[in-house]
């Protein structure tokens, strides 16, 4: 069995079959034990888990996860790597060829006999937030995510308020889970080496019940339309919430927020008591 952690491995099975890492589809792939198997270990893989794995390439992570799990589906678009790897599958392993943003993976799961799943990936990365807001926002029984992400995006995940990384990523992730840093992960992990730093990121999921999702978007969005305003201008000028200064001012006052506050100095908590109280004022006025 090829070890697909030396690059020289990996170097030599792309040749072999006439193969070059494509860039257009975020081919960067995994080359480092030590990373591997922090993934494998966050994912806390069990023999009754079916694992959704997008891109696994060559299979690095997917022959590994295979060991641990009862089954893991892997949805890669490039034919001749899905060809590459369904050669050399194991058995519990199976392998559909496509686009991850056409699959319906709700679908996978209920044809899997599963009710929930995780998924597992080394992400391409110019479809990073597609990818796990599809998952995110429809609601797919998918109760953890522990994926490789472009640093800087993690740093957005994960951004305390005030600072530059905090915004409408960090919320909309913190509304549908609690995520947290698994490991950072240097370009000399992968081959080819990508021109970014990448890091990988743990969701939990588990969807705020308290205050529904459109409102909860409309205010962050409102409030990070203008980082040099205070919220209440902010709140003010957004057309999709359609509220008045005077309205604004209830609304932060009935929040407890100071009325000169920035929409960045707020929490997550902040907002989402905020978007309760339009919530509760929409319902009681009909
Ligand atoms: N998992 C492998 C690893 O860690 O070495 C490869 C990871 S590489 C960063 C991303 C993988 O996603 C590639 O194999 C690429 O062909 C695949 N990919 C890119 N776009 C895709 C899409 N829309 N649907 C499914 N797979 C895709």
């Amino acid at each position: 069995m090829n070890d697909l952690t030396i690059k020289t491995n990996v170097r030599r099975i792309l040749a072999e079959n006439g193969l070059y890492p494509k860039k257009n589809l975020g081919q960067n792939f995994l080359t480092d034990a030590h990373v591997l198997s922090k993934i494998v270990a966050a994912a806390d893989i069990t023999r009754d888990d079916l694992i959704i794995e997008v891109g696994p390439g060559l299979g690095v992570l997917t022959t590994e996860m295979a060991k641990h799990a009862a089954k893991v589906v892997a949805i890669e678009i490039d034919t001749n790597l899905a060809a590459i790897l369904q050669a050399n599958a194991a058995p519990n392993v199976q392998i559909i060829n496509q686009d991850v943003l056409k699959t319906d993976i709700g679908d996978i799961i209920a044809q899997s006999g599963f009710f929930r799943a995780k998924m597992v990936a080394n992400l391409p990365y110019y479809i990073t937030t597609p990818i796990i807001f599809n998952i995110l926002e429809t609601g797919l029984p998918v109760d953890t995510l522990v994926v490789m992400v472009q640093k800087e995006v993690a740093d957005r995940m994960l951004a305390a308020p005030s600072t530059k990384a905090y915004g409408l990523l960090t919320l909309s992730v913190a509304y549908y889970g609690r995520a947290s840093l698994v490991a950072n992960v240097p370009p000399n992990s992968f081959h080819p080496r990508p021109d970014v730093h990448s890091a990988v990121v743990k969701i939990d999921v588990n969807p705020r019940q308290d205050v529904d999702h459109p409102i909860f978007a409309a205010i962050t969005k409102a409030a990070f339309g203008n980082r040099r305003k205070t919220l209440q201008n902010c709140l003010a000028a957004s057309e999709q919430l359609g509220i008045t200064k005077e309205k604004a001012a209830q609304l932060l006052a009935a929040a407890r927020l100071p009325e000169n506050i920035r929409g960045e100095a707020l929490s997550f908590e902040d907002f989402v008591r905020l978007a309760g109280q339009l919530q509760d004022a929409r319902s009681t006025t009909g």
